[in-house]
This record gives C-alpha cells, sequence and structure tokens, in this order.
C-alpha cells in the first residue's frame, strides 16, 4: 500500500530530488487556465457561468449568492455542527489577534524618523475549495486573519454545488453567515481566481486572493500573481511524519491516512529510524484504510509516488530529511519531541508529540491550516493576519537632519553615476552640499 525508501548507509546528496513529492505540473496546467483567465477578462459575468456549467456541471442565473440563502443555512445547520465552527472561531481568533504587528518608529538621527505602518490591503477575494470534499473550515481560516487584519471588503467564493441547486455548500454559506460574511460567489477553480482579479459586472475585482484549491486554482494564482496579490500555493495536501521507536504506530498510521483522504494526490510520508516502526505502520494501514468511507481515494495517495515511508540512521538524519522535504504539516513523534521541534527549519506548521495531530490543526488548534505546499515551506509561511497587511515606511526627515545626510547621498549619488539624485538633496541648501 505505501512503498519503502531506504535511506541507511548516507543520505543522497541532493535530497529534493529522491524524496517522494506529487508530480504536479502546474506549468502544464498554466496554458490550461491562460485562455480561462482570458475569457474572464473579456466577457465576465458571462464567461464565469459559462465555465461553471463546462467545469462544475451547473448552470448558475447569477454568481453572487442571494444574502437570504447565506442566513437560511446558518438556520438550518446542525447545533453540534455550529458550535464546533464556533468554537473553532474562537480559538483561531485567539491566535491571530496575537499576531497582528503594531506600527513602529525609529529615530535613525535627531529629526529623522522612519515609521513602519502597517495597513490592510483594500479588498480581498478568499478561495474556499469544494470539489472533492467541502471545506467550511477553510471559511474560518482564510476570513479570520483578513478581519483581524482589517481589511474592509471581504468576498468569500466556493464552487457551485450542482445538489445545492448551483450554490456553495450550505455548511460553506452557514460559516460564512457565522463570520458575518454577506458577499459570497459560487464559483471556483481558475474562474473565480480570475473573476477576483480582473472584476466581473457582478463582481468588483479584489486586491488580493488567498485560499487553498486544487491544481487549477494554483496555477491561476500563479499565471494572475502581479495583477493581483496572492499568499501562497496551497496546493494539495501533505504531511510527514518524523517518528522513532517511541511512536504509536497506530496514531502514525491515523495521521497519514488522515491527510490522503484530502486527494488522490495528497501526500503522506513516514521518516523514521526505525525499522520495527516502519513494518508496524505498514501492518496497521490496510485495517485503518479499509475501515474509512473514502478507502479507495486513501488507497490512491498512499500507494502514489508522493507517499512512502523513509529509512533513516537516526533522527538526525531524520530532520536533515524532513528540512529537505519542507512538509506542509510536520507531526514529530519521537521521545523529545519538543527539543526535535526546535531543529526544524522548514515546514508549514509543526506539530508536536501525540496529541497534536493534523487534524487538529485542520480545524481547532487555533493554528491556520492554509499553508504552503509543495516544498514552498522553505521560504513561504502559511496563512496569517501578516499575509493581509503591507508594512509601508512613512520618512520623515528635519532640514537639519537632511543636512546631515546630504554630503553622503551627493556621493553615493555619483558613484551610480546618478547626479539628479545628488542635486534633487542640494536643491534644498541653494544648490550647495550643507556643511
Ligand atoms: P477546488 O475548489 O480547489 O477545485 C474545484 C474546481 O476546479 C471546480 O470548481 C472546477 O471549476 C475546477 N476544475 C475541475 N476540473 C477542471 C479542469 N479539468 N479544468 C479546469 N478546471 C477544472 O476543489 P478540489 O478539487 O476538491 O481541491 C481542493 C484542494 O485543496 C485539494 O487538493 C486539497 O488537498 C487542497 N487543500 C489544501 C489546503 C492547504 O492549506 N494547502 C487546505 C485545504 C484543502
Amino acid at each position: 500500500m505505501i512503498s519503502r525508501i531506504d535511506m541507511r548507509g548516507s543520505l543522497p546528496e541532493d535530497l529534493r530530488d529522491v524524496l517522494p513529492r506529487a508530480e504536479l505540473d502546474v506549468e502544464a496546467a498554466l496554458e490550461k487556465v491562460r485562455p480561462i483567465c482570458e475569457d474572464v477578462r473579456h466577457r465576465g459575468a458571462a464567461a464565469v457561468r459559462e465555465l461553471t456549467a463546462r467545469f462544475d456541471g451547473v448552470e448558475i442565473e447569477r454568481a453572487r449568492v442571494p444574502e437570504q440563502a447565506i442566513r437560511g443555512a446558518l438556520d438550518e445547520l446542525a447545533p453540534e455542527v455550529r458550535a464546533a465552527l464556533e468554537e473553532a472561531i474562537r480559538r483561531a481568533r485567539l491566535v491571530h489577534r496575537d499576531q497582528r504587528r503594531a506600527d513602529h518608529t525609529t529615530q535613525v538621527v535627531p529629526g529623522g524618523t522612519v515609521t513602519e505602518r502597517w495597513v490592510p490591503v483594500e479588498r480581498v477575494g478568499l478561495y474556499v475549495p469544494g470539489g472533492r470534499a467541502v471545506y467550511p473550515s477553510s471559511v474560518v481560516m482564510n476570513v479570520v486573519p483578513a478581519q483581524e487584519a482589517g481589511v474592509e471588503s471581504l468576498a468569500v467564493t466556493s464552487p457551485a454545488q450542482k445538489e445545492h441547486g448551483g450554490l456553495p455548500h450550505p455548511a460553506i454559506l452557514a460559516a460564512c453567515a457565522l463570520l458575518g460574511v454577506d458577499e459570497v460567489y459560487s464559483v471556483g477553480g481558475a474562474q473565480a481566481v480570475a473573476m477576483f482579479a480582473y472584476g466581473t459586472e457582478e463582481c468588483p475585482s479584489a486586491t488580493m486572493v488567498t485560499g487553498p484549491g486544487n491544481i487549477w486554482v494554483a496555477a491561476a494564482k500563479r499565471l494572475l500573481k502581479g495583477r493581483i496579490g496572492i499568499d501562497s500555493e496551497a496546493g494539495p495536501t501533505e504531511i510527514a511524519i518524523l517518528a522513532d521507536e517511541t511512536a504509536d504506530p497506530v496514531h502514525v498510521a491515523a495521521d497519514l491516512i488522515s491527510q490522503a483522504e484530502h486527494d488522490v494526490i495528497a501526500a503522506a510520508v513516514l521518516v523514521t529510524d526505525s525499522v520495527e516502526l516502519a513494518e508496524a505502520v505498514e501492518k496497521e494501514l490496510p485495517g485503518q484504510v479499509g475501515a474509512t468511507r473514502h478507502a479507495a481515494r486513501i488507497t490512491e495517495a498512499l500507494s502514489g509516488r508522493q507517499s512512502g515511508i523513509v529509512l533513516v540512521d537516526g533522527i538526525d538524519d531524520g530532520i536533515k530529511v524532513v528540512n529537505a522535504y519542507a512538509a506542509e504539516h510536520l507531526e514529530i513523534h519521537t521521545a523529545d519531541a519538543a527539543e526535535v521541534a526546535g531543529r526544524i527549519r522548514n515546514a508549514g506548521a509543526i506539530f508536536v508529540g501525540p496529541y497534536a495531530p493534523v487534524s487538529l490543526g485542520d480545524y481547532l488548534a487555533g493554528s491556520n491550516h492554509v499553508l504552503p505546499t509543495g516544498g514552498c515551506a522553505c521560504h513561504s509561511s502559511g496563512l496569517s493576519v501578516q499575509s493581509f497587511l503591507r508594512g509601508i515606511h512613512v520618512v520623515d526627515y528635519t532640514r537639519e537632519a537632511l543636512a546631515g545626510a546630504a554630503a553622503h547621498v551627493s556621493v553615493l549619488a555619483d558613484a551610480e553615476d546618478l547626479p539628479a539624485h545628488g542635486a534633487a538633496v542640494r536643491a534644498r541648501f541653494d544648490w550647495q552640499v550643507p556643511s
């Protein structure tokens, strides 16, 4: 069900090339999404409706979801789901509220200051996936940080569902209602990203689009980046588990399965120095997989080339492997899990010890679940309040403070053969360099 990669002896030099990873050809998908995005750009709402019919198999009259449908979905929501979502929102708010950075002023010289002012982007489009699974939790993970950042205009979009009359899934609408979001669209895929980038008759363009999605969503984000701001390319889910002989194989197997459940190209990777644990997990998987609702999808994900059990000589080598892999989610199941976690440089989020499974982070830890995938965790962060803020430098110098810098500015401007730069300073001092 899951293959083994034996790295005992010596670790390969370029670990990234030999580690299991989904062959996610976003570049090839770019060619497919380019005409979709162009169509939305030129024909607006009509193109969005036609693309929804083509890719989601449902005719919609308008993309904007009526407010009464959003309120109605909350009225119909099962009380236990409502209670769980409310608790998820409460915990996410606690964490994200603490992320807000304060403006900061540095006095560089007497009379010369630089202030970094954090300003939220004006309008954000939040993508909530809805193809294979339904993610009301992703509404929480997108909306809470944007709200805590102070974004004024928020719109959520999620694919139209045939079985729900062309609206997004009711649980998604209910989550929007709980969070006070009343601008919601029933559009998915690349056309949703293009709708936010270019705007349509129904949906004003946005400054930024965030949220996870499949390869078409990721490709559209890559294509339209610049025209619109994006977060990271949060694609198909990945879990890596670093474990030693103290790990419980039942927990390890359950956690690998839990993320494989997302997608046939989801990745589940166990890195261990214990052959006994590897064998126990291999033995445990078939029974647990067989007992789940999505056994076929999970089996495909676990047996795909993106998943595997990597054997290493010791936890130090294991740390090198997981740092090279830069997983979206990394669980540590070792004797000294907190110490090992402190040595991890690359991961979207780290889950420490046996009682912090990724499922907790998916819903209720308070952390964000929109995280970088495909190795991007070595240079990108997950969604946070910071994702929605820009730091603007405000430079404020008096005449005296500028006088103190003028000679250096002149010298550097001449050194770069940009004499007009120096002249712009001298113009304020009768064209002389002040002494
Ligand atoms: P999705 O909403 O991302 O994609 C569905 C849309 O794809 C449809 O609306 C359709 O318009 C479009 N589409 C489908 N087939 C197409 C085709 N052949 N050509 C062009 N467009 C097409 O939903 P999904 O497919 O379920 O994918 C969700 C993904 O998000 C999963 O891979 C999951 O693992 C991932 N996810 C990631 C995170 C994260 O933080 N990284 C969190 C949650 C979910």
